[in-house]
């Protein structure tokens, strides 16, 4: 049996008609960059999130760049964010030329961890403390960040905050929306994501009516009126058939939440019958509201192996990720070294995800078990 890690062909059968019909429309009106089409998709993605404002821009990472942007943060500033992310969370940090620091994460959720942020903050020196200009949680794998100490620590700090919901859209916090708690909320629609275009693009959310202006400034280069440049901005269009596409699947959102969820409980499920409990441990759902991106196992010994042995039988795992953000060579200069943040270590280590996409069978979900059970069973 194949189990892909993700298979979006289902989807795309599903919605072939209604999809070929609005990018027809885009090719008649040859009406490519932002125009309608973005304007509606930014009002459907403010009210899905419960929101004021929604800014179209060309990917998530330029999501988090443009937030930095609009919010001042540049050279001599410093951010705080987790060393356990996708590269960009990062990286937009360095490119507006302030500088990464990192806390370790919660074990059970591998989000930003309230308490290690507050260690990390009585071990610096109050010039660098107060250097700190924002703070960006990351809700990873679809479930929110703890994000009430956080805000707290952010508003006594006088940080601004910039959410990375990338893997999060429809994930709550108590009631409300992953990207609607801090200032700005950064989303992707690269097409693994829950809502992906049919290429790149991203959309940030925002509460403020003033950032809301700066954003869409700084996504034309900062200029208002047209060659008028207030502001060095950037091209971070979204363009209009990215836009008609995610228009058309965030109806579908909340369906293919829905069986993402139903997987993780057959899973669950799956799982307690195999008897796995000493080798392996399920995601912990913290939240009420895990949009399941991705499901995350954490292995007690020999990940890689159990990798191998899962891909020589037809199933695609893949490992969120390998080396966090704090070892990485490009970094190097930042003087973080090994065992600085254990748990997140821990986690690159023995961290797998297995497929979770909506179409996945129970029967590919158990074969992907009982492969599992295998491989711990020739072990012992
Ligand atoms: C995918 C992702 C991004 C970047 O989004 P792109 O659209 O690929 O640029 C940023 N942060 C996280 C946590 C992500 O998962």
């Amino acid at each position: 049996m194949k189990v892909p890690l993700l298979d979006l062909k289902p989807q795309y059968q599903q919605l072939k008609d209604e999809i070929l019909a609005v990018t027809e429309e885009i090719y008649e009106s040859q009406y490519f960059i932002l125009g309608p089409r973005v304007v509606s998709l930014e009002e459907d993605i403010a009210r899905y999130c419960r929101c004021s404002h929604a800014v179209g821009v060309s990917s998530g990472t330029d999501a988090l760049l443009i937030s930095l942007m609009a919010a001042r943060v540049g050279q001599e500033d410093r951010v705080l964010t987790s060393p356990y992310s996708f590269f960009a969370t990062a990286g937009a940090i360095s490119r507006v030329g302030a500088r990464p620091v990192f806390a370790d994460i919660d074990p059970d959720t591998y989000n930003l961890d309230p308490e290690s942020v507050k260690q990390t903050l009585s071990k610096m020196s109050s010039g660098e403390r107060s250097s700190i200009k924002a703070l960006i949680p990351v809700h990873l794998y679809g479930q929110c960040a703890d994000m009430d100490p956080l805000l707290g620590i952010a508003r006594e700090e006088n940080w601004v905050v910039i959410e990375d919901a990338a893997q999060a859209i429809g994930a709550e916090y108590k009631g409300s929306r992953a990207g609607t708690m801090g200032d700005t909320g950064c989303f992707s629609f690269f097409p693994s994501k829950n809502l992906g275009a049919f290429g790149d693009g991203g959309v940030v959310t925002t509460n403020s009516d003033s950032l809301c202006k700066r954003l869409k400034i700084l996504r034309v280069h900062g200029s208002a009126p047209k060659y008028y440049h207030r502001l060095v901005g950037g091209n971070f269009r979204l363009d209009a058939f990215q836009a008609a596409i995610v228009s058309v699947k965030l109806n579908y959102l909340d369906g293919w939440t829905s069986e993402r969820q139903r997987n993780a409980e057959t899973y669950r499920q799956l799982f307690g019958d195999a008897g796995l409990e000493d080798r392996i441990t399920l995601p912990v759902e913290r939240e009420n509201r895990h949009i399941y991106n991705q499901f995350v196992i954490r292995v007690v010994s020999d990940r890689d192996d159990l990798r191998k042995f899962l891909a020589d039988a037809g199933i695609a795992t893949e490992v969120y990720y390998p080396v966090p953000l704090h070892l990485q060579e490009c970094f190097a200069d930042l003087g973080y070294r090994k065992g600085d943040f254990p748990v997140a270590e821990q986690a690159a280590e023995c961290s797998l995800a297995l497929p979770i996409y909506p179409e996945l069978t129970r029967d590919q979900q158990a074969y992907v078990v009982e492969k599992i059970r295998d491989f711990y069973t020739n072990l012992s």
